[in-house]
């Protein structure tokens, strides 16, 4: 281990460690045996208290001495044996093997927000935001409707020029770029501790193993590219607050609609093959101008997932959503947030260098998975879809991970 991966280790256990070290010390060493170095008592500690005993302390510091290095003695022997194979308990192997679904967490943690804000009591919208800025003529509108509601109370006196069309209240474009936002931090949380290997082993998909970077300047990166987060983030604010958006995304009524949210993720998916697609195919010139610099990555990783060009952003991502909120047109704010952040986080885990755990269910269910998109990157002609395998699978553009076991991929991705 170099000095810089040491203090970059050392860092992210400071933050992340205290409330998973117990189930952590209970995993056999086998994983991760340089944690294990770390969690028990250092040289220095024992060094430091036979340092104060050769300062001839009282009788009282004595006793205090014998107890705490009893108390000492006791942690390293418990600690030795939680972390001795021989002690390998059918406790910790059921913690080994539950260990790494603790990730399928990550999914219900793409919808946090809109479950907080719409479930809880405390934190309930209508709680912590005046009436005025999610309501239509007083109203929570989508039980009744659309043609009983009117313009919204903001929009009244805010109508932008050349149009009769009022300017939509920010609250849920706010509330909807926070979504995603709260999201995505889960989610890097989430792949941190997967990358560190803190929740198991973990399988690079392509057998040249993945790639050597930085965490924190990949992240940085990451976050900043103007064909990814800026741009979706851009095409929010304007669809949104010139609403160009069906009325109903605009109701704060009801809570998230699940079928509705399905249905997007499909039209979404079904909506971005095609654009790909066309994008690959429809002429070289194109390609090299939209799509060419995403596929400069054939062993890609996570942070890769929005690296790609502005004109490839627009085609691939931006046009498809406005797409689909024209298709699947009676969602309403919250199903708009849950649908945003399931999507682009799916998106995101998609480019991982790694496997999760779910993915072999994902697989038979046609659902996107990394090696899915890593067969993409690799060979360039094979799927197409990104969160669904399923367009591919009807026009015969899938290609399976497993036949390229042993080959290009490592077994079992
Ligand atoms: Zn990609
Ligand atoms: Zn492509």
């Amino acid at each position: 281990m170099t000095t810089k991966e040491k203090t970059r280790t050392s860092k992210f256990s400071n933050i992340t460690m205290p409330s998973n070290t117990d189930s952590i010390r209970r995993r056999p060493n086998a994983v991760m045996p340089p944690r294990g170095k770390e969690i028990l008592p250092t040289d220095d500690e024992s060094s430091s208290s036979s340092s104060s005993e050769s300062e001839a302390p009282s009788h009282l510091e004595r006793s205090e001495l014998r107890l705490s290095s009893a108390i000492g003695e006791a942690a390293i022997k418990g600690a030795t044996k939680l972390y001795s194979p021989s002690s390998s308990s059918s406790e910790s192997k059921i913690i080994e093997r539950f260990l790494p679904w603790l990730g399928l967490a990550v999914w219900p943690l793409m919808l946090f927000l809109p479950l907080l804000l719409n479930h809880t009591t405390k934190f309930h919208y209508s709680a912590l935001f005046p009436r005025a800025w999610y309501t239509i003529q007083g109203e929570n509108w989508l039980d009744k409707s659309i043609e009983q509601g009117g313009i919204w109370e903001y929009g009244t006196n805010n109508m932008y020029v050349g149009s009769d069309r009022p300017l939509r209240h920010p609250l849920g474009l706010f509330l909807g770029i926070s979504a995603v936002a709260m999201g995505h931090f889960f989610l890097l949380i989430y792949f941190r501790l997967h990358q560190q290997q803190v929740l198991g082993k973990t399988t690079p998909i392509q057998r040249r193993g993945v790639v050597d970077y930085d965490y924190s300047v990949a992240m940085k990166s990451h976050l900043s590219q103007p064909g990814g987060f800026l741009l979706l983030g851009l095409y929010l604010a304007i669809t949104w607050v010139f609403d160009m958006l069906p009325p109903s995304y605009y109701s704060f009524g009801g809570g998230i609609q699940y079928t509705r949210v399905a249905l997007c993720l499909v039209c979404q998916d079904f909506s971005q093959f095609v654009m790909h697609r066309v994008e690959h195919v429809a002429h070289p010139k194109m390609y090299k101008i939209s799509h060419k610099p995403h596929h400069r990555f054939t062993n890609p990783k996570l942070f890769d997932a929005f690296d790609g060009s502005v004109p490839d952003t627009v085609i691939m991502i931006l046009i498809p959503l406005f797409v689909t909120a024209h298709v699947v047109r009676d969602c309403n704010v919250w199903t708009y947030m849950a649908f945003g952040s399931s999507y682009a986080n799916w998106l995101t885990l998609i480019h991982s260098e790694t496997t999760f755990p779910w993915e072999r269910v994902f697989r038979l269910l046609g659902l996107g998975t990394a090696a899915d998109h890593h067969v993409h990157h690799k060979f360039f002609k094979y799927n197409f879809g990104h969160t669904l395998m399923w367009f591919d699978w009807i026009v015969g553009t899938y290609r399976n991970p497993k036949d390229v076991w042993g080959k290009e991929f490592n077994d079992g991705v």
